[in-house]
């Protein structure tokens, strides 16, 4: 099917493309790599009037260090993130994310911004930057927030994002001390989509203990959900393979875990702590490693 007709703009600025939304209010939707927008607006799930593409907007992507602050611009491709080598060496759960995001052709066209904003609720992105406690930057014509990418996502598809406001950075605290972070999901055969995706960041204390984790999932509830059993369970332990599993086997404890196309509630449960499990075994060895 094609598109509802729709009016196209391409603005060069920021400034401009935030006229162009005050302009035209609900009636308008922002245009990054197309990959989410463009198949909805072929099925007409999506009918905006006015679509207003980024491309041409610069300051808009790319990977800098800023303060101890890894800041990604929101039109950086997934591929572009995973090739940074500042991602690689200090955020290596992202390259390794990045990189079983969809297909080629999807990492090539496809943003870090555009799949925050699209919020999909089996999108890898969230749950790796939930684990890594990243912000957002947000622009509106009436001035800049900051939003945590946990709070951002509110519901399938549904962010905190008004109309007029424009995604502009993905902001990624580097952690620091004895610290180490992994990404493992069971992709979907078609889409790579995440079944279930657990992303983890540990950090141990001189000891060897768990000081403090942050572990979050995707694909198993309405939107990016913290394990907060298995970030208790793992607190002050130390983390040999018997204590992982136990605390893993929690991952889907005080979640509303959601049945979907892809499977029970109770089968992601279980890869839920599976996925969890493998998660933090890796993540513990990456900081064993510092
Ligand atoms: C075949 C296929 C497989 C895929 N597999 C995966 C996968 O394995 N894992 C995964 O996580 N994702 C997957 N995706 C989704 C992919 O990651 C998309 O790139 C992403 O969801 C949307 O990014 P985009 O840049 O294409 O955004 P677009 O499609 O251009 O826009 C998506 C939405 O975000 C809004 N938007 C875009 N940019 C901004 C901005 N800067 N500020 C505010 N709002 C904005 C748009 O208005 C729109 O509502 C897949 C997609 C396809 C087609």
């Amino acid at each position: 099917m094609y598109a509802a007709p729709f009016e196209y703009h391409l603005p060069t600025t920021v400034a401009e493309a935030l006229g162009l939304l005050e302009k035209f209010g609900d009636e308008a939707k922002l245009l990054s790599g197309s990959q989410s927008l463009v198949p909805l607006m072929k099925l007409r799930l999506a009918t905006p009037g006015h679509v207003v593409d980024l491309r041409k907007v610069p300051g808009l992507s790319g990977v800098t260090e800023s303060g101890g602050t890894v800041v990604i611009g929101a039109m950086t491709t997934h591929y572009e993130v995973g090739s940074s080598p500042l991602v690689r060496t200090k955020l290596p759960m992202m390259a390794e994310a990045a990189g079983q995001i969809g297909d080629t052709q999807v990492r090539n066209l496809g943003t870090i911004g555009g799949s925050l904003a699209h919020a999909d609720p089996s999108a890898d992105w969230p749950a790796v930057l939930a684990a890594l406690d990243a912000s957002v930057r947000i622009a509106s014509s009436r001035g800049e927030r900051n939003v945590k990418v946990e709070e951002l996502i509110v519901g399938p598809l549904t962010t905190v994002l008004a109309p007029g406001e424009i995604l502009l950075q993905v902001r990624v605290p580097l952690p620091a001390g004895r610290y180490g972070g992994a990404y493992e999901k069971l992709p979907h055969p078609a889409s790579r989509f995440a079944i279930v995706g657990a992303a983890a960041e540990v950090f141990l204390d001189p000891g060897g203990k768990v000081s403090n984790s942050r572990i979050a999932l995707t694909g198993i509830a309405s939107k990016v959900t913290r394990a907060g059993y298995v970030e208790q369970a793992l607190l002050g332990k130390a983390p040999d393979p018997a204590a992982i599993k136990s605390a893993a086997a929690r991952a889907a404890q005080g979640i509303e875990v959601r049945a979907d196309l892809t499977g029970s509630a109770e089968y992601k449960a279980n890869l839920a702590a599976v996925y969890t499990e493998r998660a933090v075994k890796r993540a513990v060895s990456r900081a064993l490693e510092r």
